[in-house]
Parts: C-alpha cells; structure tokens; sequence
C-alpha cells in the first residue's frame, strides 16, 4: 500500500483518490447541499417559466375559439333564418291550385321540394 508524503493540509491522488481524475489532475468539488438546491430551483423556475407561456397560449387558443364560436353561431342564425324566409314565400304564396299542363305539376314539384328542404333546414 502506498502512502503519500502530504502534510495534514494538503491532498493528492494516494490519500484522496475520490479528489482526482485519472490524470492526476484534481476534480471539482461536489456541489453542496445548498449549491444543489440552488440548482434544484433553477431547473423549477425554468419549468415554472415553460408552463405558464405554454398556459398562456392555451388561454389564447380558448380566446380565439370562443370568438370563432360566436362567428360560427350567428352564420347558423343567419342561414336558418334565409331558410325561414324562404319557406314564408312559400307560405305566403296561393301556389298553383290546380294544375293541370305539365309544366304547372313539373314546378309546383319543384317549389314543393325547396319548401320541404328549407323546413329541413330551419330545425
Ligand atoms: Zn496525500
């Protein structure tokens, strides 16, 4: 076992083999306890940071889709009230009481067909 000649003061590779890498060369020292937590609370506000910007953008998201929602609605009350005028033209027309060429049977179909369609679409 080799035992080094170094005064109490002092370290090196054969008293404190743990101190130095494998060059001889001396390591630097452990972090201490309050380095490593000093550390620790870097790491947590960087994330700390991280979460709230991504926070942020989800309540941007929200924002836009809540104004979006507002949009998409009043094109829905839009249509369903075109629909609604529609089917009251219909309503309020005498139509064709009594067909009789083809043609008069061919569009009293037709029109009969766009009034179904819009009350479809006023629901
Ligand atoms: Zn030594």
């Amino acid at each position: 076992m080799r035992t080094c000649k170094c005064e109490h003061w002092e370290v090196c590779p054969v008293c404190k083999p743990e101190w130095f890498d494998s060059e001889g060369n001396r390591l630097p020292p452990e972090p201490t306890p309050l380095q490593k937590a000093n550390g620790r609370i870097g790491e947590l506000e960087q994330q700390l940071a991280s979460a709230r910007a991504e926070v942020s953008e989800l309540n941007n998201n929200v924002t836009i889709c809540v104004v979006r929602m507002g949009e998409l609605r009043q094109q829905l009350a839009d249509s369903q009230q075109a629909l609604r005028n529609v089917y009251e033209v219909w309503a309020g027309s005498e139509g064709i009481p009594m067909p009789e060429a083809d043609y008069e049977i061919f569009l009293l179909n037709v029109v009969e067909q766009m009034r179904d369609a819009a009350k479809e679409g006023m629901k």
